[in-house]
């Protein structure tokens, strides 16, 4: 038996049973083994028949003297039976279960666990479940159930695995784990329910232990099996560049430049990924590392998300380095011929142009979930692997971040100690036309702007309370008929989309109405005002990425968060003004798979055990990875779980 085999190589799992278990979740033996229980019945104390209340639950070891259909008044069909016990006799009723009548043969042993209730003037238990023989569990497992599959069934299923299952998939005791067979067999099976989170967090353990396995294989893949075009540093020319920058780089910045200068200069390719919020001066030092490629007589790419923000990244990189005489070309899907600039810009479309790659010395991309696979990509098909750096806005808890980003080396850019806080507060229903006023003598006495963002482009049929784009631009032009309004949304053509920006951007329309589409990268220095509509639809960090298209010029910047509940929870982004901060609050607030949901594809279903509060095993699960990695090769049961985890951390159904 193999834990990756399909669940139809069990005994008696046929197609059927196995389309049925798909319905759960339930794919393969690992599957099943990890369906677990969301509740326990307690049958710990049992009762005799003397014992016996009305109106109580019961669990009761009884012998059945006889089961046999009877017939209603209305016609239905009920099974009665007989039993007894040292200490008297009793009823049990049944509806509609024929099969009972086979099942539950006359002088058989029983343990029923039921409600005690009066059938017409009879006291009977009605309806219990039953174990043949004496059942010495005391707390029986309830399962998430579908049609077809009952938590019996699955109960009997799992605990025939759990028998042939072994103690462990690595010398887990050498780390003072609990044992893995054990902790499966409590968490299904508890003698005793105190010892469930104990076991619980042996099983969350697990799975954050083989995320950083995960982590930890890529890196070492990358870091051990490719060669990357090692650069010279030239120090000089470095700093002169560095000097002739319109502004001082932070000193958060310049630790980021000695650190890629380090990367860069190595035989293994960078891997590195900066986390910042946006502002936070990513893309100077990535400019800055491209330079440096550059006087190595290397290409640089930079991959962004959107067309726009490539075009944004053009605009920005032409800026440092057209100076200098180091050619910049952003490459659009109508880029005919090979460009051989030093630096090219442009979205994924990018790759698919006939580039001559191999004198590629450097990757950076932009929003590091979206390119996911594509650096993987990248790293595959290349001879010499370029150095890529990874630039992320997205705010991440640190804990995930080390969690999840394994593979990767990370750094954090803090904030610009000049960034002005961005003033915001919630605004309730009663409180709109208040707010309409406010923005009104805003726009007019400062001549600053506003992004208007609604979560959907169309109204929706189903969630009418939901804002929509269109919708609202045909009120706000009303609402406000003395300002121009601007419509940007995912559905224009990419040059209307130029344009609307461009009048934004020019200030020749005052409110642009828009989507979350907004959320990466858009620098319009003059708008100073964020409105997002039903914000409650948004987790925080979101909001906060999207708060982060204001407050970028020298005015002082809002954002106002319309909701018609749940003030509460984005109160919290009156006070706190931290991209990771928040994130922390969103994992506490709406679970971890949510949280990886975002920063990730996949993670959100790797997750099974693993909640918020086992989070803090996350450091302890990187120890213990980074020391069994060695052994890996020898441990054939934790490879195919490693197998596993990438397949669901990778390829999300
Ligand atoms: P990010 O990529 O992190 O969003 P950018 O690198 O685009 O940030 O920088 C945002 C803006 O701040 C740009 O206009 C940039 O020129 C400017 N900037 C970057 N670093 C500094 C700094 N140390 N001091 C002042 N302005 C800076
Ligand atoms: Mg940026």
């Amino acid at each position: 038996m193999h834990l990756t085999d399909s669940v139809t190589t069990l005994s008696g799992v046929g197609t059927v049973l196995g389309e049925k278990l798909a319905r759960l979740d339930i794919r393969t033996i690992f599957d099943l083994l990890y369906h677990l229980p969301f509740r326990y019945e307690d049958h710990s104390q049992k009762i005799t028949i003397s014992q016996i209340r009305p109106h109580t639950t019961i669990t009761l070891v009884c012998k059945i003297d006889s089961l046999k259909n009877e017939y209603t008044k209305s016609g239905k069909i009920i099974q009665k039976a007989a039993i007894s016990d040292s200490t008297g006799t009793f009823t049990a009723i049944w509806f509609n279960q024929s099969y009972l009548i086979r099942a539950l043969k006359a002088g058989s042993l029983v343990t029923l666990f039921g409600k005690v209730d009066f059938w017409g003037r009879t006291l009977a238990v009605i309806s219990p479940q039953y174990e043949l023989g004496y059942s010495n569990l005391a707390f029986v497992p309830i399962y998430p159930e579908t049609a077809g599959i009952s938590s019996k069934w699955l109960r009997t299923k799992i605990s025939t695995l759990l028998n042939n299952l072994p103690d462990d998939y690595f010398n887990s005791s050498d780390y003072h784990l609990s044992s893995w067979k054990s902790s499966l067999q409590i968490v299904h099976f508890p003698p005793n329910l105190s010892q469930v989170p104990k076991a619980t967090d042996r099983l969350a353990f697990d799975e954050l232990f083989l995320l950083q396995l995960v982590g930890l294989l890529h890196k070492q893949a990358w870091h051990h099996t490719k060669l990357s075009h090692q650069l010279h540093i030239d120090k000089s020319k470095l700093s002169n560049f560095i000097t002739n920058l319109p502004f001082t780089l932070t000193s958060s910045q310049q630790q980021l430049v000695s650190q890629l200068c380090t990367d860069l200069s190595l035989a293994t390719p960078a891997n590195r990924l900066i986390m910042g919020d946006v502002g936070s001066g990513k893309t100077v030092v990535a400019a800055i590392a491209m330079y440096l490629a550059h006087l190595n007589n290397f290409q640089s790419i930079l991959l962004a998300p959107t067309q726009i923000l490539a075009q944004q990244h053009y605009d920005t990189l032409t800026k440092f380095l057209s100076p200098l005489n180091i050619p910049v070309s952003l490459v659009t899907a109508s880029t005919k011929h090979t460009n051989l600039t030093s630096i090219l810009v442009g979205t994924h479309a990018l790759l698919n142009t006939k580039l001559a790659l191999d004198q590629v010395g450097l990757v950076v991309i932009d929003e590091q979930h979206r390119f996911g696979v594509l650096q993987r990509t990248l790293a595959t098909t290349l001879g010499k692997t370029p150095h890529v750096i990874t630039m992320t806005a997205t705010p991440i808890p640190r804990t995930i971040a080390l969690t999840r980003f394994g593979d990767l080396d990370i750094s954090i850019l803090e904030n610009r100690p000049d960034k002005q806080t961005i003033k915001t507060w919630v605004v309730p229903n009663e409180k709109r036309s208040a707010a309409y006023k406010w923005i009104h003598s805003q726009l007019t006495a400062y001549n600053s702007q506003l992004f208007w963002v609604c979560p959907f482009i169309d109204a929706s049929e189903t969630q009418t309370t939901v804002k929509a784009a269109l919708v609202e631009f045909a009120k706000i032009t009303k609402l406000f008929p003395d300002l121009q309004v601007g419509l940007l949304h995912g559905k224009l053509k990419i040059k209307d989309k130029q344009q609307v920006l461009a009048d934004f951007s020019a200030g020749k329309t005052h409110i642009l109405v828009t989507t979350p589409i907004i959320e990466v990268g858009i620098d319009i220095p003059n708008a100073s005002i964020m409105l997002i509509e039903s914000a409650d639809r948004f987790g925080l960090a979101s909001l906060h990425q999207l708060r982060g298209r204001v407050g970028r010029g020298t005015q002082a910047s809002y954002c106002l968060l319309f909701t018609d509940t749940n003030t509460d929870r984005l109160k919290h982004l009156e006070t706190i003004s931290s991209g990771p901060q928040l994130a922390e609050l969103d994992l506490k607030l709406r679970g971890v798979g949510d949280i990886y949901g975002t920063a990730q594809h996949g993670t959100s279903t790797y997750f099974k055990v693993a909640t918020y509060d086992h989070l803090h095993l996350a450091p302890r699960a990187k120890q213990v990875a980074e020391l069994v990695l060695p052994q890996l090769t020898s441990l054939p049961l934790l490879q195919s779980l490693v197998q596993k985890a990438t397949i669901a951390l990778v390829e999300p159904n």
